[in-house]
């Protein structure tokens, strides 16, 4: 009785793996097919988009109907959902390009505005920057100048910096209060450093939204060249060696920009008096000395931006509609003509030359020395 017992046992077990068999064969025969099917459509996992597009699963998604559900129903879904992301990538990119998000919530405050001056421009440049665009934005800007000034003082206190550089206009000098203006933002703990000449309009709110791109812990070194060609420089080794570097700069009369993290890396070559130092090494002004330290040194390149301009510009070409959106304006002379900018303006020429003082009003038309209507 156990006998016959097991034997029908081993009968049934037998017969059970013979069932299994067979259908492990048509599994592997199905899939043998499949894949032979994949390989006719050319879907096989890594196909182009057009590929995938003819695709059924790719079909589907077009037609936004189900898919049939048909044996290798998986590989169906996983073709879909690819589907789906190659539909919806150009909306994703052209969404991301009208307007970049900000990598950083930044306000004025987390800009410190160097303004480079020397006291006999006191009278005739600074002051009208004082009764424009710093009179909004005292608490960030500290201006770097070569002498003592009570009325400066009494105007701006603690923020009128006496560098006690010479007050001419030499490349040691220059360079001498560009080394003070670098060591006085690393001491305020602000995330950007920004520096533009006493010659310069600078936009506060255009300026907080564009260095709002970036984070301040990169590298970052924004500003505009004002050659079309890198600055071709002789670097002093020392012992009589001579090296040739090439670099970009950010011209310091358009005004520039680097943020902390990498005004940070500068440190050995721009703190103390190692600013000077650098600068003899290559024996050119305090902005090519910067544009040097970040570019050739460290490696870091310019970030061009078209918003900062100089006076070696032509500045007719600044659009009065696209003036709100400049990050800094000048005014000099260019070939024995004024260069400045095209701006009918609520002050005529002669009585604000710079057109400073009609930029200001058209961006702070609530100041209280504007005219009141400001129909321009
Ligand atoms: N500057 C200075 N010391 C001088 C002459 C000029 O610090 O002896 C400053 C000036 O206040 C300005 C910058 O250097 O911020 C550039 O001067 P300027 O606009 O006269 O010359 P540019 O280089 O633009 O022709
Ligand atoms: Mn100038």
């Amino acid at each position: 009785m156990l006998k016959s017992n097991a034997k029908k046992a081993a009968i049934s077990a037998a017969s059970t793996a013979a069932v299994c068999l067979m259908l492990l064969l048509v599994v592997v025969q199905h899939h043998r097919a499949k894949v032979a099917e994949d390989a006719g459509t050319g879907a096989t996992g890594t196909g182009s988009p057009i590929r995938d597009a003819a695709s059924p699963a790719a079909e589907d998604a077009r037609l936004g109907s189900a898919p049939a559900v048909r044996p290798g129903f998986s590989a169906y879904f996983t073709k879909l959902s690819r589907g789906r992301r190659e539909a919806e990538k150009p909306l994703r990119a052209s969404a991301s390009a009208a307007e970049p998000p900000p990598a950083e919530d930044i306000s004025p405050d987390d800009i410190f505005i160097a303004v480079k001056t020397t006291k006999k421009f006191h009278r005739p440049r600074l002051n009208l920057l004082l009764d424009t665009w710093i009179s909004r934005n005292m608490q960030q800007t500290y201006i770097f100048t070569d002498g003592e000034d009570d009325e400066l003082k009494k105007k701006i206190g603690s923020h009128a910096i006496n560098t006690n550089c010479s007050a001419a206009h030499s490349r040691q000098a220059l360079s001498c209060k560009m080394a003070v203006e670098y060591d006085k933002f690393i001491e305020s703990g602000k995330k950007w450093f920004c520096h533009v000449d006493d010659d310069n309009y600078v936009n506060v709110r255009a300026l907080v939204k564009h260095l709002s791109q970036y984070p301040h812990t990169q590298d970052m070194y924004i500003g505009k060249p004002s050659l079309d060609r890198p600055i071709e420089a002789t670097e002093r080794l020392g012992d009589n060696k001579m090296k040739p570097v090439n670099f970009w700069f950010a011209t310091g009369g358009a005004g520039f920009c680097v943020s902390r993290g990498l005004a940070l890396k500068m440190s050995p070559w721009a703190s103390g008096g190692h600013f000077m130092n650098t600068a003899e090494k290559i024996r050119l002004p305090d902005d090519c000395t910067i544009g040097y330290i970040i570019e050739s040194v460290l490696g870091v390149p310019l970030t061009r931006s078209n918003l900062f301009h100089s006076h070696l510009e032509n500045l007719q070409q600044v659009q009065r509609s696209e003036i709100h959106k400049q990050i800094t304006l000048s005014y000099g002379m260019f070939e024995n003509k004024s260069n400045i900018i095209n701006l009918k303006g609520v002050f005529p020429v002669e009585e604000d030359p710079s057109r400073f003082k009609s930029v200001h009003c058209l961006l702070y038309p609530d100041t209280p020395w504007c005219p009141p209507q400001v129909a321009f």
